[in-house]
């Protein structure tokens, strides 16, 4: 996914774009945090205030960044769109809070990556919509404040346990972002396949979205795939053999596992023993960094009973020893 070059990245940003459900009622799953929205938005319009800050959570291609673009289409406002690591300098946030209208959204993906000086001046902004900035240096310095527009906040980050705990405590609305069911994923490929003119059998959606890593973002981009090996090799028609074939050609297991899921479970069922192993040598073991194991790889794992975290590493459990189909050896021992 990293070494994808610019062009196939942004082609599949467009696309990508294109599924994007827009309303909350298209948005498919996450049952909680959509009653919850509803009922918050609806009174924040009512009031013709800004809804409060918002802060999602969960692993990458969930649907955070959709929620976020839903959110202010359902307030009727603007959204503004940047990240934690682009705003490298308080100028950079402070021309975005300035130029917001009253209500608007500001979406921060990657709200864990902000500089601490650009932290700082967000906290009185969400708080009294104030803006609060040195401007000059050295004796000649002097501090300005601003009023803002009122505006929602919306962040999203993969790991919540990675904000400070003041940034946290300002999100009115905090919610965190599940796994997809198999049947909600189903819905959501039939969804896709619509848009993008592919016929899909019912089994063969089912095929797809048990094998996408309960996630909206794989199974859309697995129906991109899976469409080229049924225009190819069947005809154009996604049934469940279809699918199959297709996913076993795209090196992704029966239960839905890919290559950089195997290779770490077996790093840990092989290298160590089953474990326990901390993330830092797990991560040089099988050459991939620890946030993409953290954020990526380890949540979908550890969701389907796999990997355990404990506070001596990660352990194998019996269940991916029976997948492997390797014998249990009784605490690592060898
Ligand atoms: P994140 O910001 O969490 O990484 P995105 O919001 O970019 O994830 O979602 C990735 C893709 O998955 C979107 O393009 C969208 O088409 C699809 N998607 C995500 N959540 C849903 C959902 N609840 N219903 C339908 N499609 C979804």
């Amino acid at each position: 996914r990293l070494v994808t070059s610019i062009s196939s990245s942004s082609q599949e940003e467009i696309l990508e774009r294109a599924l994007r459900p827009k309303q909350l009622e298209e948005y498919v799953g996450q049952e909680k945090i959509r009653e919850q929205l509803q009922i918050f938005i609806e009174a924040a319009r009512n009031r013709h205030e800004a809804l409060d800050h918002v802060l999602l959570f969960g692993p990458p291609g969930l649907g955070k960044t959709t929620l976020a673009h839903i959110i202010a289409r359902e307030m009727g406002v603007n959204l503004r769109q940047t990240s934690g690591p682009v705003l490298e300098r308080p100028g950079d946030l402070a021309a975005l809070l300035t130029n917001l209208e009253p209500n608007d959204v500001l979406f921060i993906d990657e709200i864990h990556r902000l500089s601490p000086i650009v932290e700082e001046i967000l906290y009185p902004a969400l708080e009294d919509f104030q803006l609060d900035i040195m401007i000059g240096e050295g004796p000649a310095a002097r501090s300005v404040k601003l009023d803002l527009p009122s505006f929602t906040l919306v962040g999203a980050t993969t790991r919540a346990g990675m904000l400070t705990n003041p940034l946290r405590d300002r999100f009115g609305i905090v919610s965190r972002l599940e796994f997809y069911t198999p049947e909600e994923l189903c819905k959501i490929v039939i969804r896709s396949a619509g848009l993008l003119n592919v016929e899909i059998s019912a089994d063969g959606a089912l095929e797809m979205a048990r094998r996408s890593r309960g996630t909206p973002r794989i199974v859309n981009r697995l129906l991109r795939r899976v469409r080229d090996y049924a225009e190819v090799r069947a005809d154009g028609h996604i049934t469940r053999s279809v699918a199959d074939a297709a996913l076993i050609m795209l090196d992704i297991d029966a239960i839905g596992l890919d290559v950089m899921d195997r290779k770490l479970l077996l790093a840990v069922l092989e290298k160590f023993c089953g474990g326990p192993v901390g993330v830092d040598n797990l991560a040089a073991a099988i050459s991939e960094e620890r946030d993409t194991i953290e954020d990526v790889l380890e949540p979908y794992l550890i969701q389907q009973g796999f990997l355990k975290r404990t506070s001596r590493g990660r352990m194998a459990t019996t269940a991916a020893y029976q997948h492997f189909g390797i014998a249990q050896q009784n605490g690592g021992l060898s």
